[in-house]
């Protein structure tokens, strides 16, 4: 069913059952394009949370006792079915979250991928044996750790719940995911590809609600046994400290800050050009966004040209379009940030090279916006974007340009551009963070892990590592002739 916009009517799953909220509370759906509402979520009780863990905590047992085989292969038919739905669902993302339809598509496909890979690696969540006495069998074994809550944010509506999905249930988990209420629809796409595959009822289960009111309700039951968040480094905090509290382990996939260190022997047209290609996908909207470039002073100008004129190529507009390139910001909270980072930035004494101002036009529009002579103590050099700001720092030596890059509390992702392999290597040692790209800005995939370090969380996801947190090791030794 849809509404008049198109828009696919919303709805929670629990215990195997598509559901509304116990007292019918709904939050508004808008659309960033347009402003307009677009349908509704319903927001969960705490009876209908109660009700979700009493499933997870009954599917946990079912899913866990399945063999590994018959996981692997319903993990593969619900890829499948994604994969024929996807241009539905990435048509259900642009309106819910304003990305390009080709990017939520694209999107869309590529996590039925990280579905597969996953799947496939349940079936080498190895032990060992160990060598031991005569007489002992020494083994570690790798168990599922039991009912997940996950909680994931706005902005990657199928590729946040499809990777904790995806992991917890290739280890064997079930889960209690809390997706965003604004962008709901896409995560119940993806859960009724899981139910029509065959998932057994209370395996998976999809709630919406008060993010601070369920995500305590989940994290405080003694049902759930792992806490997996992908958000903000507040709220990161925030569920950490509650998950210490009752002593739960926690997976933190938080904001980062990153930098991009063009040195003195790159090409700046081709690093400018890079770069500014994955500063404006998904409209900076995303964890590793480059958002802090460190040109040398030799190259600075050029940079900034290619760079001013990559900005300026991007086509800002409704992501149903098609010629598209860039939506809106996902919501007024961004496109305020946006205006706010800009303000201070230029009170300060940056010069702003183009963008600058919202479109006037309905929607979150904000285009891409480049600056230069951005002071240290602009709050753009410290606070993440998160939206297509793009400020630019000259540096005179690279001890410096490490300096700088390091000086945050976060820690997620770094680029850097060389044309020297030692210079490569050092970047590689020095750079404080998860993940780093050199000669590119390369993306995530799902065959190699994606994490931050400090401020940016722990924990990783994607590539082997993935399964990780949903597994605990457990040491056996077995005495055989006792
Ligand atoms: P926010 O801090 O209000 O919320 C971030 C996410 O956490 C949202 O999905 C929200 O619903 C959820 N959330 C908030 N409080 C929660 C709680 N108590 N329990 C559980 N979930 C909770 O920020 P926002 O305005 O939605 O997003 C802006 C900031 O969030 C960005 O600046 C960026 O740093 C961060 N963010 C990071 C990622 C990422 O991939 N790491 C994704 C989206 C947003």
């Amino acid at each position: 069913m849809t509404t008049d916009h198109g828009y696919p009517a919303v709805r929670m799953h629990i215990a195997g059952q598509w559901c509304q909220g116990g007292t019918g509370r709904t939050a508004p759906v808008v659309n960033p394009a347009t402003e307009e509402t677009i349908g509704e979520v319903p927001l969960a009780t705490a009876a209908d949370l109660d009700r979700a863990l009493e499933a997870a905590d009954t599917g946990f047992r079912t899913w866990r006792d399945t063999p590994v085989a018959d996981r692997t292969a319903l993990l593969h038919t619900a890829a499948d079915l994604l994969t024929e739905r996807a241009e539905a669902v990435g048509l259900t993302m642009t309106l819910e979250q304003g990305k390009p339809l080709a990017e939520a598509a694209g999107e869309a496909r590529r996590v039925a991928d990280t579905l597969r890979w996953h799947a496939d690696d349940a079936r080498r969540a190895y032990g060992r044996v160990i060598p031991s006495a005569p007489g002992t069998l020494l083994t570690v074994r790798r168990e599922p750790i039991g009912p997940v809550a996950a909680f994931v944010p706005w902005n990657f509506p199928a590729g946040g719940p499809m990777r904790k999905i995806s992991a917890a249930l290739a280890a064997g988990c079930s889960l209690v995911l809390k997706a965003s209420e604004e962008t709901p629809a896409t995560a119940a796409a993806l859960v009724a590809c899981f139910v029509d595959a065959g998932l057994p009822a209370g395996v998976l289960n999809l709630v919406f609600g008060d993010p601070a009111e369920v995500s305590a309700h989940l994290i405080a039951s003694p049902v759930v046994r792992l806490v997996a968040f992908t958000g903000s480094v507040p709220v990161g905090k925030l569920l950490a400290a509650e998950a210490g509290a009752v002593m739960k382990p926690a997976l933190m996939e938080l904001g980062g800050h990153a930098p991009v260190v063009v040195c003195a022997d790159a090409d700046p047209v081709r690093a400018a050009r890079g770069a500014a290609r994955a500063k404006f996908v998904n409209a900076g909207q995303v964890c590793t966004s480059p958002s802090r470039f460190l040109v040398h002073s030799s190259l600075v100008d050029e940079f900034t040209d290619a760079f001013v004129a990559a900005a300026e190529a991007v086509v800002v507009g409704d992501g149903l379009a098609a010629d598209t390139t860039m939506g809106p910001l996902a919501n007024e909270r961004r496109l305020r940030a946006q205006e706010r980072l800009t303000a201070d930035a230029v009170a300060r004494g940056a010069k702003l090279r183009t963008g600058g101002e919202r479109l006037d036009r309905p929607g979150y529009f904000y285009p891409p916006t480049v600056l230069t002579d951005v002071p240290a103590d602009a709050a753009l050099m410290s606070e993440e974007p998160f939206g297509p700001l793009a400020p630019i720092v000259p540096f005179t030596d690279l001890d410096e340009a490490l300096r700088i890059a390091n000086a945050l509390p976060y820690g997620l992702a770094a680029y850097g551009f060389t044309d020297s392999a030692a210079t490569a290597e050092l970047l590689a040692a020095r750079l404080e963070a998860g993940i780093l790209s050199l000669n590119h800005c390369g993306g995530s995939v799902h065959e190699a892990p994606s994490g931050g370090v400090k401020d940016s969380g722990y924990g990783r996801e994607g590539g082997p590592e993935a399964l990780d947190a949903y597994l605990i090791t457990k040491r056996v030794s077995h005495l055989l002739t006792p």
